[in-house]
């Protein structure tokens, strides 16, 4: 149990080049409303009572250029998402709370309410994520060539913060890397090996910032209803 009373530690995976994004600087280091998206994500988790601390992966070489900030871990993350999201486990040692979180570290508007819920259904079933109904008609291609177009009704984005019971996670990592599985997500893991995952509704404002355009949506959207996004 922390200072705060929050029993869920939160990882951030942080350590990618963000290369879809063009340009230099990782994306979720990219300035939003003049600071990195990064620090907007590590902010609204630290103002959550519900939460512990936070333990960021990064790329080791900027381990030494991050401002110390109490309750946040920064670590060195590895090779892809997956490996970060273990070594930010690994770091956080044995006091870690009953759930534990993994966010996005390019997603700056996730609702506190949302959240709250996929923690929620994570101590009841193990494993929870907000999940948003695709908009559009999603065809599999090979090549140039549309293979299958599974039905529109059961199609949802995965977003984050996906939350699982810590001996879930960590049982769904080491039996990853036992495997030789390496995925985009934790959640697809943990269903993919028999846990019980669920989803809770997602929103559209807990958008992805992966594109230039993206990033001119998240400068509006500040504008509009200021740092926190979203009323919740
Ligand atoms: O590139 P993609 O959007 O799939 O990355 C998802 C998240 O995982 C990003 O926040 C990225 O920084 C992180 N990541 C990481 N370590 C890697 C690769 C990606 O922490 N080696």
């Amino acid at each position: 149990m922390s200072a705060t009373g929050g029993r869920v530690l939160v990882i951030i995976p942080a350590a990618g080049s963000g290369s879809r994004f063009g340009g230099d600087i990782p994306k979720q280091f990219r300035a939003l409303a003049g600071k990195p998206l990064l620090q907007h994500v590590i902010e609204r988790f630290m103002l959550d009572d519900q939460v512990s601390r936070v333990i960021v992966p990064i790329a080791e070489a900027l381990l030494r250029t991050v401002e110390p900030m109490p309750r946040v871990q920064f670590v060195a993350g590895g090779a892809t998402r997956q490996q970060s999201v273990t070594l930010g486990l690994a770091a956080a040692g044995k006091d870690v709370g009953d759930v534990v979180a993994v966010h996005d570290a390019v997603r700056p508007f996730f609702s506190r309410e949302k959240f709250h819920d996929a923690v929620a259904a994570a101590r009841e079933h193990g494993a929870a994520f907000p999940a948003l109904p695709v908009a559009d008609t999603i065809h599999v291609l090979d090549g140039d060539k549309v293979v299958m177009t599974p039905d529109r009704r059961f199609l949802f984005g995965a977003q984050t913060p996906q939350c699982f019971r810590t001996e879930v996670l960590r049982e769904v990592l080491a039996r990853a890397a036992r495997e030789g599985d390496d995925a985009s997500d934790e959640v697809g893991l943990a269903a993919k090996y028999g846990f019980d995952v669920r989803a809770v509704p997602g929103d559209s404002l807990n958008f992805k910032i992966t594109r230039p355009e993206d990033l001119a949506m998240a400068e509006r959207v500040i504008a509009e209803w200021g740092n926190e996004g979203s009323q919740s």
